[in-house]
């Protein structure tokens, strides 16, 4: 049975890890000359390490990242608003890293320099899997009525060469937010979020802003500013697709990650979501099942989830990104009132999934395995 992904993300190299383990022929397409990635950090939960671990590469990945340990919440000053230490904590990987990870060794075909423009003229793969993104082509074929929609808020992230002691998230005066957390030994992973337009000055420009906006905060946000290179800057919207998407279209095609649910940062979800989605679709999917039923058990089992899970995060940049003084002091009162094992159940109804959550149906089995 041949499948074709279009995108070799996260989301997409995952699909084809999961489907190319169940026996499937696999080509990717992706559209950029190749698979580098440029750097910043990204979270993995435990749920997005069991996904990882059913494809046979969490060990690689635990060891090229760190634990996030020491977790919670502080005011620009250093005062703690929670302190959680949920009892298993996130991996931080460097996404060039964890890309190389899902490469390595990819029982699939992988074409760069392959956009997709007609997701109709693929010819006769029996499954189309679009994993293009928040700006997919597959959904825009199918589902035209899923908007992007702007948070109002910016990012700004890096990658830099530092020692931290745990890991955090701050939360300032007007919306400004700032966390951060190793990636491994001698290396640490930060983020600023405000509410605002993208800006357009230069990298340079925008590191002179942000050390303006976070003068006076506590150790190590303004080391962590200093120790970044304009080159190391990125700085992205933060944009999520209302409604989630159906992830499953007539015969043949489904989606995963962001082209079906794009959803903003603040729960550090997104990816892990993919995964999910990835690891889902493969365990539906041996060779010789059914595909049309197993398509439509995929999204039964993945919307609700992924919708939920974005909701949550979109309720989360609100309540963190409040930028009057008044919505901005509740906000804080909110979360320094709110116990910390809520918040740490909180985190673990998000990060609890595994891979035996995923139900199969009788009748998606293969017809072998049915008698
Ligand atoms: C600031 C920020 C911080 C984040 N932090 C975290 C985090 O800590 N943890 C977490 O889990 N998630 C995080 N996320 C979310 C995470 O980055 C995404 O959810 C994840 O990368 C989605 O992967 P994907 O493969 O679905 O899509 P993408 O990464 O967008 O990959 C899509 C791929 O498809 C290719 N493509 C697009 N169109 C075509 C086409 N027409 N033909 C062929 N190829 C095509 C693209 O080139 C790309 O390679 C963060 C997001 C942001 C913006």
């Amino acid at each position: 049975m041949r499948a074709i992904v279009i995108g070799g993300g996260i989301g997409g190299l995952a699909t084809a890890r999961g489907l190319g383990r169940q026996g499937w022929d696999v080509t990717v397409l992706e559209r950029q000359p190749d698979l580098r990635q440029i750097g910043a950090g990204i979270s993995l939960w435990p749920n997005a390490m069991r996904a990882l671990h059913y494809l046979g590469i969490g060990d690689a990945v635990e060891r090229a990242g760190g634990l996030v340990r020491g977790g919670g919440l502080r005011t620009w000053d250093g005062r703690w608003l929670s302190r959680v230490e949920v009892a298993a904590p996130p991996v931080m990987v460097h996404r060039a890293d964890l890309h190389e990870i899902l490469l390595d060794g990819l029982p699939a075909t992988v074409r760069t320099g392959h956009p997709v423009t007609d997701v109709h003229a693929l010819g006769d793969a029996d499954l189309v899997v679009g994993a293009d993104g928040i700006g997919s082509v597959v959904r825009a074929a199918y589902a035209p009525q899923v908007k992007v929609r702007d948070s109002g808020q910016v990012s700004w992230r890096a990658v830099v060469d530092a020692e931290v002691d745990g890991s955090g998230e701050t939360m300032g005066p007007r919306g400004w937010r700032f966390g951060y957390a190793p990636t491994g030994p001698g290396t640490v992973y930060w983020y600023a979020a405000a509410p605002g337009p993208l800006r357009t000055g230069t990298p340079a420009e925008q590191l002179t802003e942000l050390g303006k906006q976070l003068t006076g905060w506590h150790d190590p946000v303004r080391r962590l500013l200093a120790a970044t290179t304009p080159g190391q800057l990125l700085h992205h919207p933060l944009l999520e697709l209302h409604p989630v998407a159906p992830m499953h279209f007539g015969t043949r095609v489904a989606l995963v990650g962001d082209a079906a649910h794009a959803m903003t940062p603040n729960l550090g979800q997104g990816a892990c979501q993919a995964l999910e989605d990835a690891v889902t679709l493969a365990l539906l999917l041996p060779k010789g099942a059914a595909v049309m039923p197993a398509l439509q058990v995929y999204d039964q089992q993945r919307r609700p989830r992924a919708a939920a899970v974005s909701r949550r995060s979109r309720q989360v940049g609100q309540l963190a990104g409040a930028r009057g003084r008044l919505t901005g002091a509740l906000a804080r009162t909110l979360l320094r009132l709110t116990p910390d094992r809520m918040t740490a159940a909180a985190a673990q109804r998000v990060a609890g999934w595994t891979p035996d959550d995923v139900r199969i149906p009788s009748d998606v089995r293969p017809a072998a395995a049915r008698r």
